[in-house]
């Protein structure tokens, strides 16, 4: 008996240390996806300050971020390029990262944040089948997160997110930086982060914001730019620049209905013009196969390949690979300041050193990271 008793114990203990090990390791991860992405300061970069340099309610929170300054020798327009809004659209993280490590600026003043949301980077997008790290062919990794913020540093969720007076949102919207805009002071950590880019915006007199996302597959022409009333005439001008490079680029204007989102709310509480741009990753799609890192470089899927040779997704589906992702995003960025410098002197910021479309499309990733 007493034998049986002493064997049951010792299984106990097994499956106890075998649940320690577990927990050890699962929390091992969670660090990791804490630890912030690798980034090189390249040669335009002049300094590197925190969000919490703006406002301090983001001090020692999950969610403060660096923030990359470039500033040209010659007086300027000031812009702000956002990338990691939503965690796991790469292309925009990717694209803020290059252009922290390569371009310089000759006139005005860029402020590059490559990883707006750290809580998302940290949390998991469900049912996605996503690998924690996308892998660009070296030794560089990038943390692959989630659409919304870190479900753990939002608990407990409400059952309806309140935006503000009598706007109501899906409850995990909360969560949402691009749904929480233009933040708030005292507010949920989401709703503090989107509070930080407003006080950066008012306080560094931003005169164009880019938001830098992608979606998937879901309708023709999703290359695109939805942008603030008043930058309108700035992306029609862009989207006519790029035709004639032979790039489309389709232009929405932002409406009154598009509640917490940053091209809507941000120019009511600062002067600037606010753009988010968009890509195609396929990694996203409803419809999509297996995920994997390969998916994630070249947007090929067999699955909707085949659903495109039986016409079902003909409309929608062709495989964009990240590199020519970050071309778009890089390119558009460039047009988009050169023609707002052409609207305005005083807003001009002018790049240096911007490769071409065709040579971050061409180049091996790994020899642009
Ligand atoms: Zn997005």
């Amino acid at each position: 008996m007493s034998q049986e008793f002493s064997k049951g114990k010792g299984s106990f203990g097994a499956i106890m240390t075998f649940c320690l090990l577990i927990i050890l390791y699962q929390g091992k991860q969670i660090r990791n996806k804490r630890e912030y992405d690798y980034i090189k300061s390249g040669p335009g970069v002049s300094e590197v300050r925190m969000l919490s340099d703006y406002f301090e309610g983001l001090r020692d929170t999950p969610m403060d971020t660096r923030v990359y300054i470039l500033r040209g020798r010659e007086k300027g327009g000031n812009s702000l390029i956002l990338g990691g809004t939503h965690g796991n659209e790469i292309s925009g993280i990717v694209s803020a990262m290059y252009m922290v490590e390569n371009i310089e600026v000759e006139k005005g003043t860029l402020f590059i944040i490559p990883r707006i949301n750290e809580s998302a980077a940290s949390a998991v997008q469900v049912f996605s089948g996503d690998a924690d790290y996308l892998f660009l062919g070296n030794d560089r990794k990038v943390r692959m997160g989630a659409r919304r913020s870190n479900l753990t540093e939002h608990w407990p969720q409400k059952n309806s997110y309140n935006l503000r007076e009598n706007i109501y949102l899906r409850e995990d919207e909360a969560r949402n930086l691009n749904r929480v805009y233009p933040g708030k002071r005292s507010g949920n950590l989401t709703e503090k982060l989107a509070f930080g880019v407003a006080e950066l915006v008012r306080r560094e007199y931003i005169d164009m914001t880019f938001d830098l996302h992608e979606g998937r597959p879901r309708f023709e022409g999703l290359n695109a730019a939805i942008v603030s009333r008043n930058s309108m005439d700035i992306a029609l001008e862009t989207a006519l620049e790029l035709e004639f490079e032979e790039i489309n680029l389709r232009v929405e204007e932002s409406g009154p209905g598009l509640y917490g989102l940053i091209h809507n709310e941000l120019p009511k509480v600062s002067n600037t013009k606010a753009v988010l741009l968009e890509t195609v990753n396929t990694a996203q799609g409803s419809m999509t196969g297996k995920v994997n890192n390969n998916l994630y470089l070249t947007g090929e899927d067999p699955i909707y390949a085949k659903l495109k040779d039986m016409g079902i997704t003909s409309k929608v589906y062709k495989p964009y690979t990240l590199n020519e992702r970050i071309a778009r995003h890089v390119t558009s960025v460039e047009f988009f300041l050169r023609v707002l410098g052409s609207f305005n002197d005083r807003d001009e910021v002018v790049l240096r050193g911007v490769p071409s479309f065709e040579y971050i499309r061409d180049t091996d990733i790994n020899k642009l990271f």
